[in-house]
């Protein structure tokens, strides 16, 4: 007779999983990754199908059908038909063991395992060194059960407060203009080039991409100006550049001048660095038009073009 294996090494729908963990990703409304940034986030139907696949075995009597339904986003508490679902894998689980097993993860990170063990009936356990990691576990295994509904009123007046006062202190340097709120301000490394005839301010760019999307494609245009030897900025947009916006002016390291097209060494560029000499150069700003509203690249808001450290250490127009 075949040994009985547990589920996860006999029969995980991996190919509803993964389609099913793709589209999670996307999702944010309600989802603990917004919670707080944390890195290598698993998606929560993969570690609810590895939790239950962990503890049910091929006799526990579920097929890959109940799986697939079982994992799917919608699937919670919340909503009948989940719990419906949720309440057979219980079930199940508490035949099999008598109890709610114990569930370890001694690697938790941003808790998906612990949080999907929970949901499974079982009693979770996260250990985790990162002290980030460490709070954003505690949200979100601890801190719901033990204050239930009166978090989300805490969060609501506590995120507000935090807002309000990040608001005030923050606002002067986000000047809204013609219904435009700046939302990011997008600096430039310089060094001067060596060339002694020329001295102009090299901007180190690895590339001048701003947005690269299908539907989006925005670059800064450098335009060098041999007379003044400046390097100013346009911002151009659409699907046909007559530049590469790919080709940047830093390559490994190395520099090359775009009013002088002097190569400059990495050496140079690291020594200058060292020495104190590497300046600062605000060259765009982006802005919204509010929530949801998308990137803008407005060029009235183009700040590279004005002399060389006007802006130096101050985002403020
Ligand atoms: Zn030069």
């Amino acid at each position: 007779m075949p040994p009985n294996r547990f589920l996860i090494e006999a029969l995980l729908p991996l190919k509803e999983l993964s389609k099913e963990a793709r589209r999670e990703k996307a999702i944010r409304h309600g989802h603990i990754s917004t919670l707080h940034v944390w890195w290598a986030r698993r998606p929560l139907v993969v570690a609810r199908a590895a939790v239950l696949g962990a503890l049910l075995t091929e006799e526990d009597g579920l097929d890959e059908k109940f799986i697939a339904n079982l994992c799917r986003w919608e699937v919670h508490d919340g909503d009948p038909g989940g719990r419906y679902l949720l309440e057979q894998a219980r079930t199940r689980i508490r035949n099999r063991y008598g109890r709610p097993p114990r569930v370890l993860d001694s690697f938790a990170g941003g808790g998906s395992i612990p949080l999907e063990a929970l949901r499974l009936g079982a009693e979770a356990y996260a250990v985790e060194y990162n002290p980030v990691a460490y709070l954003v576990l505690k949200a979100t295994l601890e801190y719901p059960q033990r204050y239930g509904h009166r978090l989300v009123q805490a969060v609501k007046t506590w995120g507000e407060w935090v807002l309000d006062r990040a608001r005030e202190e923050l606002a002067a340097f986000y000047p809204e203009a013609d219904g435009e709120t700046p939302i990011a301000y997008i600096w430039s490394r310089t060094i001067r080039c060596p060339n002694p005839a020329c001295g102009a301010e090299i901007p180190l760019f690895r590339q001048f991409w701003l947005a690269r999307k299908a539907n989006k494609r925005v670059a800064l245009k450098p335009l060098p100006d041999p007379v003044t030897r400046r390097v100013d900025f346009a911002i151009v947009e659409g699907r046909h550049m007559d530049f590469d916006p790919a080709q940047g002016t830093v390559s490994r390291g190395n520099a090359v001048c775009l009013v002088c097209n002097t190569s400059v060494r990495a050496d140079y560029v690291k020594a200058e660095a060292q020495a104190g000499r590497m300046g600062h150069r605000l060259v765009a700003v982006v802005t919204t038009r509010g929530k949801g509203q998308g990137r803008n690249y407005p060029s009235s808001h183009l700040l590279g073009n004005r002399p060389s450290g006007a802006c130096g250490g101050n985002a403020r127009r």
